[in-house]
C-alpha cells in the first residue's frame, strides 16, 4: 500500500471531504475501488493533494460526472489509487462578462445552462449527459454533441483553463482556439499538442476552473425529421439547408430505422416515430433551426424548404411541428440500444462529412455478412462526419471480449484506413479503446505525448488507467 500519510494530513488540516475505500462503476465501463476520494473545494486544496500524491507516487484518477464511455474516469482494483473528485471544485467561481464565462470546474452543465438562462445566454454544448457531466470532465474529454457542427466543440469553447500538474503547480494558460481541421472536425483519439489538457482525459493535469465562451441564447427552435431519398440525398439535403439556414442551423443529425424502431420498441410510453410504416424507413435526418429574431418566420421558410425537397423527390416523408418528440427518440436511441441486447459500441469519424453515408453503408453490409447476429444501429451526428457506429449482439449468445474487439476492429479499420478517419472522433482514449490507441496511432503521436507526460506528470501518476505514450512505458499500470 502507498504511504498516505501525507495525503491524510492535508485532507485533516485542510477540511477535504473524503470518503475511504470507495467502490465505483463508470456510466459503461470501467469500475474499482479508490483508495480516497477525496473532493477538494478550491484550487489550494487540490494543488496540496497532488504534491502528496506526487511525492509518494500515488496514482490519481480525476474524475467529474462520471459520464465518460471510455472507462478512464474511475480507479482500478488494485485499491492503490485516490480519485478526485471535483463536484465541489471552485463551486464559488460563476462570473460573466460579455461573451466570457469564468466557471469551476465543478459546475455541472445543465446548471450552468440554468444560471445563463436568465440572462439570455448559453453554453452551447448539447450531450445526453448534460445533466451529470461538469466543466472539468467537459474539457478533459472535449465533449462535441448534437450541436458542435454549429457552435464548436468544447475546446472552440475553451478560452482558458486553470490546470494544476502532479506536482501541485498551478497554471493559467491560454487556448489555442484556432480552426479546426473542416474536413475531420472531431477527433479526440490523440493528444492535441497544442491544447494538451483539452481532452486527454486527465492524464497530464487537473482543471480547476475555465474560461468559456457563451451564446447568445435563439428564442425560437424549430425541428424537423426527414427521410432521404438514398444515401446520395443525405448531403445534398445537408447543403440545401445550410444554404437556406446557415448559422441559424443548429443540428443535423442522422438516425438509423433500426435505432429509431429500438426506441419505439424498449422506450416506455414513446411509441414508434413513424408510427405508420417503421419497417419501412431505412434511415432519417434530424434537422433543427434556431432564430434569435422574433419576427423570423422560421416556420414559413423551413416549410418552403421542406416542400421544395419533398418535390425534388430528396425526401420522401418529411415530419415537422413536434420538435419535443423528434428530440426524445433521438436523445433515446442509446438507452434504446441497451435494453436490447449486448452493445457493441463504436464512436468514429471519416474524413469528409460527405463520405459517412458510403462508410455507413460499406460496413454495414460487410459486417452483416461476417457476423450474420448483429443488429446494425448507428445514429450520430451527419454534419461532422461521425458516427456512434453501435451494434447489437444478442442477449442470449456469447460475446467474447475476442469477438467484441473483432467486430469493432471491422468498424475502426475502414474508418481509420480508407475514410482517413478516427476510431474516436467524440469520447476520447481510455482504457475501453487503448487497443484500438495502440493500433491506429503512429509512432510520432506516441512519442510526442511521451515527451509531454515527462514535461507535466514525470513521475506517471495522472490517471495512471491511460496511456497515450508507448505500452511499455515504465511506471504505468496499463489495463
Ligand atoms: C447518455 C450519454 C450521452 C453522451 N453524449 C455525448 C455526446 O453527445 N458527445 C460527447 O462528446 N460525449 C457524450 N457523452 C460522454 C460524456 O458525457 C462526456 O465525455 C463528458 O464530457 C464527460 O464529462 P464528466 O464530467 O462526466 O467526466 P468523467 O466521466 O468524470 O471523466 C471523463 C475523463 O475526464 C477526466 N476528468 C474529469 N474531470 C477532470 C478534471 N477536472 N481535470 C482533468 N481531468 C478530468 C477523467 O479522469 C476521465 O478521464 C455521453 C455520455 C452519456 C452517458
Amino acid at each position: 500500500m502507498p504511504d498516505i500519510k501525507c495525503l491524510d494530513e492535508v485532507l485533516q488540516k485542510m477540511k477535504v471531504p473524503y470518503e475511504e475505500t470507495v467502490y465505483q462503476k463508470g456510466y459503461r465501463y470501467g469500475e474499482g475501488t479508490a483508495l480516497r476520494l477525496v473532493r477538494p473545494k478550491n484550487t489550494q486544496q487540490l494543488s496540496e493533494i497532488l504534491q502528496c500524491c506526487n511525492a509518494e507516487g500515488i496514482g490519481v484518477v480525476p474524475q467529474g460526472g462520471n459520464s465518460g464511455l471510455v472507462g478512464s474516469s474511475t480507479a482500478d482494483n488494485s485499491g492503490k489509487q485516490v480519485v478526485i473528485g471535483t463536484d465541489l471544485l471552485n463551486k464559488d467561481i460563476f462570473q460573466r462578462d460579455g461573451d466570457s464565462l469564468k466557471v469551476g470546474a465543478g459546475f455541472i452543465l445543465d446548471t450552468v445552462n440554468q444560471r445563463l438562462e436568465n440572462e439570455g445566454m448559453f453554453l452551447p454544448i448539447d450531450i445526453g449527459a448534460s445533466g451529470s457531466a461538469n466543466i472539468g470532465g467537459l474539457i478533459s474529454t472535449n465533449a462535441a454533441g448534437s450541436r458542435a457542427a454549429r457552435y464548436g466543440n468544447t475546446k472552440a469553447r475553451t478560452s482558458e483553463i486553470t490546470v494544476v500538474t502532479a506536482n501541485g503547480e498551478v497554471k493559467q494558460i491560454k487556448t489555442d482556439m484556432r480552426a479546426v481541421d473542416p474536413e475531420l472536425p472531431q477527433d479526440n483519439s490523440k493528444i492535441d499538442p497544442n491544447n494538451p489538457f483539452i481532452g486527454s482525459q486527465g492524464y497530464l493535469g487537473v482543471i480547476a476552473d475555465a474560461v468559456m465562451v457563451v451564446e447568445e441564447k435563439p428564442i425560437r427552435y424549430e425541428t424537423v425529421v426527414l427521410v432521404p431519398k438514398d444515401n446520395e440525398s443525405i448531403s445534398l439535403i445537408r447543403r440545401e439547408l445550410q444554404n437556406d439556414f446557415g448559422e441559424a442551423l443548429t443540428a443535423f443529425e442522422g438516425m438509423s430505422g433500426e435505432a429509431l424502431r429500438l426506441v419505439g420498441k424498449n422506450i416506455q410510453n414513446t411509441g414508434y416515430l413513424f408510427a405508420d410504416e417503421p419497417q419501412k424507413v431505412d434511415y432519417a435526418l434530424l434537422a433543427e433551426v434556431a432564430t434569435k429574431d422574433e419576427n423570423e418566420d422560421l416556420d414559413a421558410i423551413l416549410y418552403a424548404t421542406l416542400e421544395r425537397l419533398t418535390d425534388s423527390k430528396d425526401v420522401t416523408t418529411g415530419l415537422m411541428g413536434n420538435s419535443y418528440l423528434y428530440w426524445h427518440h433521438r436523445h433515446h436511441i442509446s438507452e434504446a440500444i441497451k435494453l436490447e441486447g449486448q452493445v457493441i459500441a463504436t464512436d468514429i469519424a471519416v474524413r469528409g462529412a460527405d463520405n459517412l453515408s458510403a462508410f455507413r453503408l460499406e460496413a454495414s453490409e460487410k459486417l452483416k455478412k461476417d457476423f450474420p447476429d448483429l443488429m446494425i444501429v448507428p445514429f450520430g451526428h451527419e454534419a461532422l462526419g461521425a458516427m456512434h457506429f453501435n451494434m447489437v449482439y444478442p442477449k442470449e449468445k456469447e460475446l467474447s471480449p475476442a469477438l467484441k474487439k473483432e467486430i469493432q476492429a471491422a468498424v475502426y479499420e475502414p474508418a481509420v484506413v480508407k475514410y482517413k478517419g478516427t476510431f474516436s472522433a467524440e469520447h476520447g482514449v481510455g482504457p475501453h479503446n487503448a487497443w484500438a490507441y495502440d493500433r491506429f496511432t503512429p509512432d510520432e503521436v506516441k512519442k510526442q505525448a511521451e515527451i509531454l507526460k515527462q514535461k507535466f506528470d514525470p513521475n506517471g501518476i495522472m490517471n495512471p488507467n491511460l496511456n497515450y505514450g508507448f505500452r511499455n512505458r515504465k511506471g504505468l499500470n496499463v489495463t
